[in-house]
């Protein structure tokens, strides 16, 4: 995730202009994520009580997060999403949908919980029963007929329809989840918009294979994650369906819908891209995404092999004030791209490929190690500017992201415990990509870039926590870090970096 820095954005251009006039983008880096829109309420949470108390067969309502008990449910693991929407209208997004939910429980249940959130549910069953069910606020309650033992595979199907509910986020206040706007739909979840348009038991522990079936009128078009398996055109409609091969977090599942022209590459190791411009952009839009193939080439050789079968980015004809990595096809607002920058645009495009390895694949235990993504894709902003103008090229952006931080401390909390109304806080990720700094230079150059290999290695395809970073850090070092990690993660004074005589 990138989000749009207004507040403070020409104190930056400024400072960047002083700093370095060359290497420093005026675009976006490192500044404050935090609060953009004031007095929006968060209206999610359902604050229901916990029937699990007095019924250790009822699945939790809750995945156990630390910073949203309420985000997930408990109780079974799900394999597959299938996803089968029709949209009527696309102005106003009134649809009729279908999902098909196959799982397993992790215990016995009597009843277990989704998250989903507005429409006219029209039928549920559970293993092609009628199952009773239950909605209050996020919580979609289901009693299936037959209660259901530990390790039974089982296959919920919901049929639902109307238009999906406008939501913002705790966590974040813009808006959130299936987005209508003048010209098409786009889909933004990080961390808990995924329930506007689907069940889902939406946490990102829980990932999951998904295949998209929407069905849009003529001109639209889709773009989903995954790759485009088939296309059918039926008369005033087109069918579109994507499969995604690789389990994903429901966060990142996405369908956007427009006009799209499309744009297809590879990597010069082969890597297939496809990028999708909504079609009254302006020209040249693409520009600062021709280098996607060699970022590509570069971050698989330093992080490991791409994880995924594709990538590629859609813009879309709007102003959101944010990108996001949505998995094999990250998603950008139109005012994340500055024609008049293109090499510092390039950063975002570089920060939300990064999260294709860390984010996507590696994805987070727990919501509070929200660093370990954005730490993470700040500082391979940094990696791709080391790649473009060598080491006095990191060292001027470090020195910049530094002296932001140092400038303006109530915009960068610690990194290592964010709160909950302010997930995207700009300490995630100036200070979480500090921290990877600092670590680079405690360890030295081949240590760090093997526990970088290593961490993705062994995590890759699941979910990692910041003791399981740390642990990774420790084994390949060879040093006990809890100490640095103490200082760079949750303290609340910046430490100094003297090798770059910065914060004595
Ligand atoms: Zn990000």
């Amino acid at each position: 995730m990138n989000t749009a820095k207004k507040l403070l954005a020409l104190l930056f251009i400024a400072a960047a202009a002083l700093a370095c006039k060359t290497l420093i983008p005026t675009t976006a880096i490192g500044a404050p994520e935090s609060n953009p829109v004031e007095g929006t309420v968060a209206v999610t949470e359902a604050g229901i009580p916990s029937p699990e108390e007095s019924n250790p067969q009822v699945g939790s309502s809750g995945a156990g997060d630390s910073l949203y008990p309420n985000f997930g449910n408990g109780g079974y693991d799900v394999q597959n999403y299938l996803l089968d929407i029709t949209v009527h209208d696309v102005s106003i997004s009134d649809l009729t949908a279908t999902t098909t939910i196959a799982a397993t429980a992790t215990q016995d249940l009597v009843a277990f919980n989704l998250d989903f959130i507005g429409f006219d549910i029209t039928s549920l069953t559970v293993n092609g029963d009628p199952a009773a069910f239950s909605r209050s606020g996020q919580e979609l309650t289901i009693t299936p007929a037959k209660p259901l033992a530990k390790n039974e595979s089982f296959t919920v199907v919901v049929e639902y329809k109307g238009i999906p509910e406008v939501m913002n986020s705790e966590s974040l206040p813009v808006q959130m989840g299936w987005v209508i706007f003048e010209g098409g739909i786009f889909v933004l979840s990080e961390p808990d918009g995924a329930a506007t348009f689907y069940p889902v038991n939406d946490h990102p522990s829980d990932k999951a294979l998904f295949t998209f079936r929407v069905t849009v009128p003529k001109p639209y078009e889709v773009a989903a994650n995954g790759v485009l398996s088939d296309k059918k055109d039926n008369g005033d409609t087109t069918t579109y369906l994507f499969k995604l091969r690789d389990p994903m977090a429901s966060y990142l599942a996405t369908i956007n819908i427009g006009e799209f022209n499309e744009e297809t590459m590879q990597s010069p190791s082969g890597i297939p891209i496809r990028n999708y411009y909504e079609i009254n952009l302006p020209k040249g839009v693409n520009r600062p995404f021709a280098r996607q193939g060699e970022m590509l080439d570069y971050f698989s050789q330093i992080f490991g092999p791409y994880p995924f079968e594709v990538y590629g980015s859609l813009v879309m004809n709007t102003d959101f004030g944010a990108a996001l990595e949505n998995q094999t096809i990250s998603i950008y607002g139109m005012d994340m791209i500055d024609l008049n920058d293109v090499s510092g645009t390039e950063l975002t495009v570089a920060h939300e490929l990064s999260h294709q390895w860390f984010g996507d694949s590696v994805s987070v235990a727990d919501w509070s190690d929200i660093w370990l993504n954005e730490g993470f894709a700040t500082y391979s902003e940094g990696l791709w500017v080391e790649h473009l103008h060598g080491r006095a090229g990191l060292d001027e952006w470090i020195k910049y992201i530094y002296n932001e931080v140092k400038a303006f401390p109530e915009y960068f909390p610690a990194p290592g415990n964010p709160r909950a109304d302010d997930l995207f806080n700009g300490g995630v990720y100036s200070r979480g990509g500090l921290t990877l700094h600092a670590l680079r230079l405690e360890v030295g150059d081949d240590a760090f870039f093997k526990i970088l290999k290593t961490y993705y290695d062994r995590y890759k395809g699941g979910n990692a926590s910041t003791k399981d970073f740390i642990a990774v850090a420790e084994e390949v070092s060879g040093k006990d870090l809890k100490q640095f990690f103490d200082n760079w993660l949750y303290q609340d004074t910046l430490m100094p970096i003297p090798e770059l005589g910065l914060g004595k």
